[in-house]
This record gives structure tokens, C-alpha cells and sequence, in this order.
């Protein structure tokens, strides 16, 4: 099979990662989750007091970000490394969701964050979720997936999914910070979150995470000549 990219983007909390690392699984492809990068990032900034009104101090703090992905055999994960520590449990904490899209509107930032994401990406055989991976980092990608889901949804997976992880928040703070960062994401003038003309929308509010992945995974035998 010729090795493509799958480019999934969409609004926050619709299952797009536990969609695109499945989809990675069934293909023996690598997947990469952007967002993650965004996190880690963020996570720089805020430990450091990064001030974001200050463009040296922003490229400094860039120079002294180094990002990784590593393979977790225990979770079958690929952990996210932020200078050789193991950031992915803190990353998805929300007092760095609270913070991660004003971080990702920084031009210097984005940059900084794509020309890796290409880098990573140049051998094919990728999954990638994001917010501009169609429109932007690979314009080009042979398939790409919109996610969407019915806002009240989104917000009840997440509940439980930090429940999960020992953090209680009520459905309307949840709401909240998915709209906030859902609305950031759309209208921030570097490369905002939008649907790609040629990709297809996939509305996970009613399906289960199996009929998710075979969403995409038969997009993929559709166009992929053997
Ligand atoms: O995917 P996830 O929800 O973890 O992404 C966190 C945040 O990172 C998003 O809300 C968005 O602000 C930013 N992001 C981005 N571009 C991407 C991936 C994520 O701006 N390609």
C-alpha cells in the first residue's frame, strides 16, 4: 500500500485523538498528536512565567523547548517528552487547557511547532490530529477528516474523562472552556481552525469509538490504490 497522511482536525473534544491513535494502530502508522506539542508548549510557558506580550522572550523559551514522542509500552501511548520528562499526564490538566489557545495563536509559536510537525512527518505513513493539518501543515494530505460533535456530548466525555484522572469539573465550566477555545481557535489570524474544502465530516455525537475508526479506516481503503 502507498503511504499516505490522514489529517484529522476539528473542534476541541470530539474525539479526535482516541480516533486518530486507533486508526494509527489498525494501519501500523505513527501518529501524531499535535495538540500535544501545543500542550507541552504551554506547559513550558506557564512554569517559566513566559510573558506572551514579549516576542525575545517567547523565542528565547522556543530555542529551550525540546519535544519528543515516546513510546509508552505500557499504555501503547506515545508519550509526549518536554525536555526529557514525561509531560503527558500534566498536559491535559485544565489549567493548561485554560491557557493552550492563547499560546497557539503566537505566530512564533505555530512556526516553531510546524516545521516539526513537518520534519516528523516527511516518510509518510502518519496519522495527525490537529486543528490546521489539512489546511495548513500538509495542505496536500491525501485524506482528511473534519471531526464535529454536539457540544453537550463533547463536554460529558470530557467530564469523565477527567474524572478519570482525579479532576472534577461541572458541565458548564467544561462547556465554557471548549467554547472559549473552540472560539480562539477559529478566529486567530494564523492558520485558524476551518474545514478543508476536500475533507470529509465525521460527527462522532451518536457513534461509538469503534465506528469512529472505521469511518476513517474505510475512507482510507477507498482511496488508497494497493
Ligand atoms: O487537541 P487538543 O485539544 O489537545 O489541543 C489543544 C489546543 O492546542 C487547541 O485548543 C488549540 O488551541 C491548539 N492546537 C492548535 N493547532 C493544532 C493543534 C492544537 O492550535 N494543530
Amino acid at each position: 500500500m502507498r503511504k499516505i497522511i490522514i489529517a484529522i482536525d476539528g473542534y476541541s473534544g470530539c474525539g479526535k485523538s482516541t480516533t486518530a491513535k486507533k486508526v494509527a494502530a489498525k494501519l501500523n502508522y505513527l501518529y501524531i498528536d499535535t495538540g500535544a506539542m501545543y500542550r507541552a508548549t504551554t506547559l513550558y510557558f506557564l512554569e517559566s512565567f513566559i510573558s506572551l506580550s514579549n516576542p525575545k522572550e517567547i523565542d528565547k523559551a522556543l530555542s529551550n523547548i525540546h519535544l519528543n514522542f515516546i513510546f509508552n509500552s505500557v499504555t501503547g501511548n506515545n508519550d509526549i517528552f518536554l525536555n526529557n520528562l514525561n509531560v503527558e499526564e500534566e498536559i491535559r490538566k485544565m489549567y493548561v487547557s485554560e491557557k493552550v489557545s492563547q499560546v497557539s495563536t503566537l505566530p512564533q509559536v505555530r512556526k516553531t511547532l510546524v516545521d516539526q510537525q513537518r520534519r516528523m512527518a516527511k516518510k509518510g505513513a502518519v496519522v495527525m490530529d490537529g486543528r490546521d493539518i489539512g489546511t495548513n501543515v500538509f495542505p496536500n494530505a491525501e485524506l482528511k477528516v473534519f471531526v464535529t460533535a454536539d457540544i453537550n456530548i463533547r463536554a460529558a466525555r470530557r467530564q469523565q474523562e477527567l474524572f478519570e484522572k482525579g479532576e472534577e469539573f461541572t458541565l458548564p465550566y467544561i462547556i465554557a472552556n471548549l467554547n472559549e477555545r473552540d472560539r480562539i481557535d477559529t478566529t486567530r489570524t494564523e492558520n485558524p481552525l476551518r474545514k478543508a474544502e476536500d475533507a470529509y465530516i465525521l460527527d462522532t455525537s451518536y457513534i461509538t469509538i469503534n465506528e469512529q475508526v472505521d469511518y476513517v479506516v474505510n475512507l482510507y481503503l477507498g482511496k488508497v490504490i494497493p
